[in-house]
């Protein structure tokens, strides 16, 4: 493909594949190298979004110059899908992504930002956060605004307080144009907040790891069935996919030698066909190229490139990993409420985590459990094995974890 970019100086189209300059707004110097795009509700959307999660940073600030390269590459390519939230880099994310996009006509770009569930704790918090947002971000409406996080700890935020309710309000009003909710729960909460109302899309995390081994399989086809437009979150698995163990990036470079981890990881994900876009936390240019580059170049996946996905997730999970499905049954009869799937998640991520971080985020997220649900409090009555469709041996395997987050925790003190 070319690379020759030129300033288009007048014309504009819905979603704004294509602008201009005008109104002491920046110019787009758009590439003829465009990325894929799909259509979503009534907006065109990049098939790859930047994720305002992990922004690039600079002597613990965001690094603004740098952010600002990244967004003009980001909309000279078409990728003009940016998603943020309330929390994101201790809060600032709106303020900086809002801070450089201001430089660019409103209708060229799509922002995405999501009502934090955990602090809606009134009927009225929900209309009164997005109007603070709207003024972090400085525009007058959000293309994609959502309930944030529905999780077993926030449900009850979002049901009592009604939120979806104050975000038809949001849409009536013309503050924002479409509401979904971003999610991470299980299967069955899935299917009831998904039913309850009607959304115009949900944010799910999925990628093939998830896929094989915890349960994103089961929330998109819920989606699928809903006719619910998937957007998708942690497509790399938090770098977990870009950092593969040996024999797995041995495996990928031998079927695949033209695509890099993180290429395979985001192209397995395109190919799911409700998945309208997909969110990846980018830190710098040199990311965002990489990832505009697959996308401009896109091909979809063949069968056999789907079944090699399968086989690298299959040598993630067989480092050590242990075989819970995650089904839950154990957790109906634990006395103790060890939190039992969630440690061996944890563990199995662990195990086939080659990422320089993986310790910290392993010890990082074990501790981010409950206290009274980690391995050691497990009193061995051995009730959880009858239950275990596995026939895993729950409490010994417990007891292996305890051991390595103590290992761990030995080696990073
Ligand atoms: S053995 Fe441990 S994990 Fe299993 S039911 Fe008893 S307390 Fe719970
Ligand atoms: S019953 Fe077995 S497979 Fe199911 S979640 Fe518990 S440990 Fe995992």
């Amino acid at each position: 493909m070319k690379r020759r970019d030129f300033i288009i100086s007048s014309a504009l189209t819905l979603g704004g594949t294509v602008l201009l300059s005008g109104c002491g707004k920046n110019e787009i110097k758009k590439s003829e190298d465009q990325v894929v795009r799909r259509k979503f509700a009534n907006i065109d959307t990049p098939l790859i979004a930047l994720g305002c999660m992990r922004l690039p940073m600079l002597n613990g600030k965001i690094d603004m110059v740098e952010l600002d390269k990244m967004v003009e590459y980001a909309m000279a390519h078409g990728a003009n899908y940016f998603d943020t939230a309330y929390m994101y880099v201790d809060g600032k994310s709106e303020n900086a992504i809002g801070e450089v996009l201001k430089k660019y006509p409103r209708e060229s770009f799509i922002l995405a930002d999501k009502c934090p569930a955990y602090l809606v704790k009134t009927q009225a918090d929900t209309i009164r956060l997005c109007e603070e947002q709207l003024k972090k971000c400085q525009v007058k409406y959000f293309d994609n605004y959502m309930v944030h996080n529905i999780n077993k700890n926030t449900i009850s935020n979002y049901r009592d307080n009604k939120m979806y309710e104050e975000l038809v309000k949001l849409k009536k009003d013309g503050l924002v144009k479409n509401i979904g909710f971003s999610f991470h729960g299980d299967p069955q909460m899935l299917r009831e907040v998904i039913n309850e109302h009607k959304w115009d899309f949900c944010q799910l995390q999925i990628n093939y790891l998830d896929w094989e081994v915890v349960n994103a399989d089961e929330l998109y086809d819920i989606a699928d069935k809903a006719g619910v437009p998937v957007i998708v979150m942690e497509p790399l698995r938090g770098g977990v996919l870009c950092n593969l163990p040996t024999k797995a990036a041995e495996r990928l470079k031998q079927e695949c030698p033209d695509d890099t981890q993180a290429s395979f990881g985001l192209r397995w994900v395109a190919n799911k066909k409700r998945v309208f876009t997909i969110l990846s936390g980018m830190s710098n240019l040199q990311q965002l190229k990489e990832n505009v580059n697959t996308f401009v170049n896109y091909k979809a996946m063949t069968e056999k490139e789907e079944q090699v996905a399968h086989e690298i997730a299959k040598i993630i999970q067989s480092g050590g990993a242990i075989s819970c499905t995650a089904c839950k049954y154990c957790l109906e009869v634990c006395p103790r409420g060890i939190n039992i799937p969630a440690i061996f998640g944890l563990y199995n991520m662990y195990k086939g985590n080659n990422a320089p971080n993986a310790k910290f985020m392993f010890v990082y997220n074990y501790n981010a459990l409950e206290e009274s649900t980690r391995a050691d409090k497990c009193i061995k009555c051995g009730l959880c094995n009858k239950n275990c469709p596995q026939e895993l041996n729950i409490p010994e395997l417990l007891a292996q974890v305890d051991k390595t987050v103590k290992e761990v925790e030995k080696i990073m003190n």
